[in-house]
């Protein structure tokens, strides 16, 4: 049995969804990055002042982020104690998230939690750089993608299911928008690892993807 997987993909490839069942399935702790990056962008709106660089930065200096996996659900919670789980799934946080997540104080803070919560073990952590930069030593690291058009089909599916008026159009450029600053920046791009298994899920179903990571999981 693999002791840390590191999951990593574009965005909408169905990363957490299927990592999340997958870790239930083999009684892991799912550890959602995009998560911790999304309450720093919620933290920043809060000021309710134009999102600059010294604005993002100032804010992540002091505060404090908690991610409680609870039951299957990751809950995120800011400062003392205030819970955020649902507030950092919306346009406007997935507006400028990735430009908190492309600046360096802001992934030093981040991945240096990130990496104290893998020492556990028995962690399957998901994001954009946990095999190439967060955890380099993971035992299992997977490359989760899905053509774009999937992708934002798959997205489009979600929103609407939870009865938002979404347009198809608009959810591929924002996507597209999201990869191409989250593959370009500086600091710890969106990469596959070298030593990475490509999984390729366009024509998979939810439970094919999860199958295959618990197998993989529990490969030698
Ligand atoms: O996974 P999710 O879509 O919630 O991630 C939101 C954003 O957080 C990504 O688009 C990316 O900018 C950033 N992120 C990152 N590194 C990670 C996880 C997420 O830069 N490990």
């Amino acid at each position: 049995m693999k002791n840390v997987i590191a999951i990593d993909g574009p965005a909408g490839a169905g990363k957490s969804t299927t990592a999340k069942l997958a870790a239930q399935k083999i009684g892991y702790t799912y550890i959602d990055t995009g998560a911790m990056y999304r309450a720093v962008a919620w933290k920043t709106l809060q000021a309710k002042k134009p999102v600059t660089d010294e604005l993002i930065l100032a804010t992540v200096k002091d505060m404090t982020i908690n991610l409680r996996y609870d039951n299957g659900v990751t809950r995120v919670f800011v400062d003392v104690d205030k819970e955020i789980t649902n507030e950092i799934r919306t346009p406007a946080i997935n507006e400028i998230v990735s430009q908190v997540a492309r600046l360096k104080d802001v992934r030093d803070k981040l991945v240096t939690l990130q990496r104290e919560m893998a020492k556990r073990g028995k962690v399957l952590m998901d994001g954009r750089d946990i095999g190439t930069n967060v955890l380099p030593d993971a035992d299992l690291k997977i490359f989760l993608t899905a053509g774009i058009d999937e992708r934002a089909k798959r997205r489009y599916n979600e929103l609407t299911a939870k009865g938002h008026n979404v347009d198809l159009a608009e959810i591929k450029a924002s996507i597209t928008n999201r990869d191409k600053i989250d593959s370009e920046r500086a600091v710890a791009p969106l990469k596959q690892a070298d030593d990475a298994i490509l999984l390729d899920t366009t024509a998979m179903s939810i439970d094919e993807v999860v199958d295959k990571i618990v197998e993989l999981a529990e490969g030698e």
